[in-house]
């Protein structure tokens, strides 16, 4: 036997809470039990996205939720600025390319922050401009992104809608839709909201609402005025996914009981201590200290070290489950995640797994480097 540790930016590890709600007998879901459990989701994900406004719940992955925003904002030949610094800014602009956007590119390294001055000149210099697309928290990077000053820029064009992935931003990072004016943010099940994967959740604000009456592009499962009418009477347009919403409710539940600034504090600890260790383990941290966010922590794999050896040898040897880099940081990087249910000792587990990879790779470091660094900071709180 060999007890894994799954220590990815998504999936995430579920708590044994939640996986009890999948394994319960299944309800019917137009009765009057699923729809209060499914009122009781929706007001918990208004919690998390910090809203008044609409909030839309989805049976699908994050790509799904993403697509709904093109198609449910937009018309065909609309202009959309889409900033990109890692692999989901790069799939918005591919989302947006096949539904015949034009798009004004932003494009940046992956180790650098979106610059919010870009975004002002860009939108000054095309005042028709429809929508802003940004990624608040780069997965493939570890970058976060200052949503916070692109919401002050987009707030003064009435016609242009901000759209945020915040899909591994919600619940590991601040993220305070209406008072930051975030018009469309979104989230999935298997990240920062610790369930399985297959639902996906997204806000609308009067002005991204404004966007949808003036939106040609063709819809249907993902029509978000489906969603909302149903929302009223507390149901939804289509066959839910009815395990995962109860699954969701306790889930919720646990991210109140802690309190979101709570649970977005002990990220940021997560995180603090993960990157001091990585660092002490002599490994230069991927993210820049501008823009870093408490998701996951990319880390440079030490010199003369086989970056998709770490990775396997740290799975197959020692149970621990990480990310290794993506496209072209492929064997470069490794990456560390710490978004939803992760304590201290997931942290020093990973570290110490990693310690032992790296010795047994013949990589030279002050055996327990990491781990002492990462205790200091545990022990501080
Ligand atoms: C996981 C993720 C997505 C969505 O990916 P799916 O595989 O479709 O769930 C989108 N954006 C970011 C930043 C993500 O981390």
């Amino acid at each position: 036997m060999q007890k894994k540790y799954l220590m990815t930016p998504g999936p995430t590890p579920v708590p044994a809470e939640v996986l009890l709600t999948q394994a319960a007998p299944m309800i019917h879901h137009r009765t009057p039990e699923f729809s209060a459990a499914f009122a009781e989701a929706i007001t918990g994900l208004k919690y998390v996205f910090q809203t008044e406004g609409d909030a839309l719940l989805f049976a699908c992955s994050g790509t799904g939720v993403m697509e709904s925003a093109i198609a449910n904002c937009f018309c065909a030949g609309d202009k959309v600025i889409v900033t990109r610094n890692g692999k989901f800014g790069d799939r918005q602009k591919l989302i947006a390319e096949a539904y015949g956007l034009e798009v004004i590119d932003l494009a940046y390294g992956w180790t650098e922050v979106v610059r919010s001055a870009d975004i002002a000149a860009a939108l000054s210099a095309n005042p028709d401009v429809r929508g802003v697309i940004v990624t608040q928290s780069e997965t493939s990077s570890g970058v976060l992104n200052d949503v916070k000053a692109i919401g002050e820029i987009v707030r003064a064009y009435d016609e242009c809608v901000l759209i945020v992935d915040s899909i591994t931003g919600i619940g590991a990072v601040e993220c305070k839709t209406d008072e930051w004016g975030l018009d469309v943010v979104m989230t999935g099940s298997q990240k920062g909201l610790m369930l399985p994967p297959g639902l996906a959740a997204c806000t609308v604000s009067a002005k991204a609402w404004r966007a949808y009456e003036r939106s040609t592009l063709p819809k249907f499962y993902f029509d978000w005025m489906k969603y909302k009418k149903n929302i009223e009477k507390d149901t939804t347009p289509f066959t839910p996914a009815v395990s995962l919403v109860l699954g969701l409710n306790v889930a919720l539940s646990m991210i109140r009981e802690e309190g979101l600034e709570n649970t977005i504090a002990r990220h940021s600890m997560l995180a603090d201590a993960t990157r001091k260790g990585c660092e002490a383990l002599g490994m230069s941290l991927f993210a820049p200290p501008e823009g870093r966010g408490s998701a996951v922590t990319p880390g440079w794999v030490p010199e003369g070290v086989d970056g998709k050896a770490i990775v396997k040898v740290m799975k197959d040897r020692y149970g621990v489950t990480i990310a290794g880099g993506q496209d072209d940081y492929t064997g470069k990087i490794i990456r560390i995640g710490h978004l939803g249910y992760f304590g201290e000792f997931d942290i020093i587990t990973t570290l110490a797994a990693l310690e032992m990879t790296l010795a047994g790779l013949g990589y030279a470091f002050e055996p327990a480097a990491g781990i002492k660094a990462a205790e200091a900071v545990f022990m501080e709180g």
